[in-house]
């Protein structure tokens, strides 16, 4: 149970085994997943309640790795087979990744069980997880009023339909620059952003790796948008995550507001910030190890360092 005054935000996504190969080192059977960068993050901001399934090989150590006052791991279920994993490798561009292995084990046709406890959450953040199971999670919360979306080129390729059932249930898609382009057909940026507008979601982040991120929101007038570069880091030493992260920082950030303010434009702004802020501390190590011991002082340190980058 969390004993803060802001309402968790309830999440469900992968929790994962991963091994990690970039020009500065090798990270082997490292805790990895969409849902366990997505809650290491939001965590830092908010309560967070994560649904998620590992296998009967997670250890305890990996799961007191996870543990934090902010974080209910009591969504999280244990089913008898293999926890998530993946493998990828990083070039001496570290913008340039090989997935080298991808072994669904436990998700693999996993329906999601949503704690009685957690139904009443408003604020639902479906991170990067095959399109069913994002959705029977959504469908399981009473009453959203705020509900973001992440996900990737896999399943824009494998789970179109559903993917976009979902899309049409979400208010706010977090994808990066080529899955924009992937979902849509559209090679324009802002066009593409338009039309996934089309879909449902009112607003639109687009990632641009070590080059920012970007925010549109629709308005009367047509979309109010904002782009926040990247910060230059001296350390990039494995940015697996960092997308999850981005999610975490941003939605943490917004519950943290109250989410009364969840579509002020001032907010989705900051918010933007705190995203890229915990995604460029993910960087700077393997696996979420940067991410533990984080307080909010050190987010916000980080979010003055963009705002004197963008300052003139
Ligand atoms: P990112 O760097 O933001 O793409 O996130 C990488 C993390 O997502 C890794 O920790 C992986 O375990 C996890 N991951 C990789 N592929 C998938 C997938 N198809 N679905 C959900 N999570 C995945």
């Amino acid at each position: 149970m969390h004993n803060n005054k802001i309402p968790p935000i309830v999440a469900v996504g992968t929790v994962a085994y991963d091994t990690v190969e970039s020009p500065f080192g090798k990270a082997e059977h490292v805790l990895g997943g969409s849902g366990m960068y997505f809650a290491a993050a939001a965590s830092i901001l908010s309560p967070v309640n994560l649904v998620a399934v590992v296998g009967e090989d997670f250890s305890q150590e990996s799961r007191d790795e996870m543990k934090n006052p902010n974080l209910d791991l009591g969504g999280m279920a244990t089913h008898p087979g293999k926890t998530f994993s993946w493998g990828g490798t990083y070039r001496n561009d570290i913008n340039i990744r090989d997935t080298d292995f991808t072994e669904l084990g436990v998700i693999e046709n996993w329906v999601p069980e949503v704690p009685e406890a957690y139904r009443a959450c408003k604020t639902v953040c479906l991170a990067n997880i095959d399109p069913p199971a994002q959705l029977e999670v959504l469908k399981a919360i009473e009453d959203p009023g705020l509900v973001v979306l992440d996900t990737m080129n896999l399943w824009i390729d494998v789970a179109r339909d559903s993917l976009l059932e979902v899309i049409g249930l979400t208010d706010v898609l977090i994808l990066n620059d080529e899955e924009a382009r992937q979902l849509t057909g559209e090679l324009n940026l802002p066009t593409a952003i338009e039309k996934i507008q089309d879909l449902g979601p009112s607003i639109v982040v687009v990632k641009k790796g070590e080059h920012g991120a970007m925010l549109a929101q629709q308005g009367e007038d047509g979309n109010e948008i904002f782009s926040l570069p990247g910060l230059p880091l001296k350390t990039v030493c494995d940015p697996t995550g960092a997308g999850d992260c981005f999610a975490g920082g941003f939605v943490g950030y917004i519950q943290r507001s109250g989410i009364s303010n969840c579509r002020s434009n001032d907010t989705l702004r900051t918010a933007v910030a705190y995203g890229s802020a915990a995604a460029s501390f993910c960087c700077e190590d393997f696996s979420a190890r940067r991410l533990r011991g984080l307080t909010i002082d050190d987010l916000e340190q980080r979010v003055d360092s963009f705002r004197r980058l963008v300052d003139f």
